[in-house]
């Protein structure tokens, strides 16, 4: 073997000894929202304090930049390494869409020609440290979901996505096949579109049935992971390029996907691989350091934190009164943080935002600015206000405080 290639060849481990474990999302056929569960999934591991990455291997139609409004940007190169978009500060991400232009996408790309175009995703990004790679493939299971399940080998497993119409249809089964004739393990099936949530009501109905999905996993014994309803805030959050879990993380279909994510987090199956090749883990020890939702619930723990910054595009806005959306931060007894979600805040009135977070149980708030009023307010609900913050993503912001060492300046509004 020519010395090139075992360069090449430690190149590669050594970048896939640094990501822990790789999600491979399937599907049988187009347009079952294969994309739109692996942006979501990769969000939600992130929010929960897991370094994330997004790779986008659909050379064809890449749909990841737009799902994550990141249309017409471009990675960087730094020498011979591609750099990922990094997204709210944590995720990282790369995709085709991001390297070329539209049009260019029409080139032909024949099968070794992308087998080496998706090593080189692997191979020649800077990752860095990564609990969680989440891979979206195009639909079917052709070179694509080919070449990356037998580069990233046995610390990685599939996530079939299959909506109630298709579940039995020989496509999944096809699916399954592929895993299996690959020795990838099946992390799990979701269901998609799976009942519909009526946008005045929001009751759940079952247009087409459901349930199909468990069935099946059960007739093929592999984990069901769990369904998530057709619900129209998904396209209006698609078409609007903003991610449906940082855009509604308090809706049921939010919760859907929270569900998921807790299998998904827990399962010792999922993170066995990554136990078992790390010689002095113990083969039982806990999947993951990363919280599930119901872990998070028991607030007041001694020195347990739950802050609030508010954001404008993911990132600290000065406006307090006026921002898009809180990150709601939650930090252990020892500063780190166990969790981080994005909530909505009432539409404005004056006195309703220091009650509203208060009663969401924040011990503390970090603003760029924020009027008297509602400091005095907050100060009567018993949460600590700290005006003038300086920095950009709300995670960084509450580490550089708890470590004392965030910039303060002036109160940006304090009108
Ligand atoms: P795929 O990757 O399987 O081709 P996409 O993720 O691109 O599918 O989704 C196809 C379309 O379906 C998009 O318009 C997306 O917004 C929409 N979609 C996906 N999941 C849902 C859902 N649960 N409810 C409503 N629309 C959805």
């Amino acid at each position: 073997m020519s010395s090139e290639k075992l360069n090449e060849d430690a190149l590669l481990q050594n970048k896939l000894d640094r990501i822990r474990h790789t999600f491979i999302v399937l599907s049988g056929k187009g347009g079952v929202g294969k994309s739109t569960v692996a942006v979501n999934l990769a969000l939600s591991l992130s929010l929960r304090g897991m370094r994330t990455g997004i790779l986008d291997v659909d050379i064809h139609g890449p749909s990841v930049p737009k799902l994550l409004g990141l249309t017409g940007m471009r990675v960087g190169v730094s020498g011979e390494e591609i750099i990922p978009l990094e997204l709210y500060g944590h995720i990282k991400v790369v995709s085709m869409g991001l390297l070329i232009s539209g049009n260019e996408q029409a080139v032909i790309w024949r099968g070794p020609l992308k087998a080496s175009v998706i090593r080189q995703f692997v191979q020649n990004v800077a990752w860095g440290e990564l609990d969680a790679l989440v891979v979206d493939c195009p639909p079917g299971t052709g070179d694509e979901p080919l070449s990356i399940a037998q580069l990233v080998g046995k610390k990685a497993s599939a996530i079939i996505v299959t909506t109630p119409q298709l579940v039995a249809t020989i496509d999944v089964e096809k699916c399954i096949t592929f895993c299996r004739q690959l020795e990838l393990p099946i992390a799990g099936i979701i269901e998609n579109m799976s009942g519909f949530v009526c946008p005045h009501c929001g009751k759940e109905v079952d247009i087409f049935s459901s349930g199909g999905g468990q069935n099946l996993a059960m007739a093929y014994n592999i984990p069901f992971l769990g369904s998530i309803p057709l619900d129209p805030d998904i396209v209006k959050s698609g078409d609007a390029e903003q991610p449906y879990i940082y855009l509604y993380s308090q809706t049921k279909t939010a919760q859907r996907f929270d569900e998921i994510v807790d299998r998904i987090v827990s399962s010792k199956e999922i993170w066995k691989s990554d136990t078992e090749v790390k010689a002095n883990d113990i083969s039982n020890s806990a999947p993951i350091d990363v919280k599930t939702k119901d872990d998070n619930q028991e607030k007041g723990g001694n020195g347990f934190m739950r802050f609030a910054v508010p954001t404008y595009q993911g990132k600290l806005c000065a406006h307090f009164g006026h921002c898009e959306a809180f990150a709601i931060i939650d930090t252990d007894n020892n500063g780190n943080i166990i969790k981080e979600v994005f909530e909505n805040p009432p539409p404005h009135e004056p006195g309703l935002l220091p009650r509203w977070l208060s009663e969401k149980g924040v011990n503390c708030v970090i603003a760029g600015g924020m009027g008297s009023r509602a400091q005095q307010l907050f100060a009567q609900q018993g949460v600590k206000v700290v005006t003038g913050a300086q920095g950009e993503y709300p995670r960084d912001v509450v580490e550089q405080y708890l470590k004392g060492t965030l910039q303060i300046g002036a109160n940006t509004c304090d009108h």
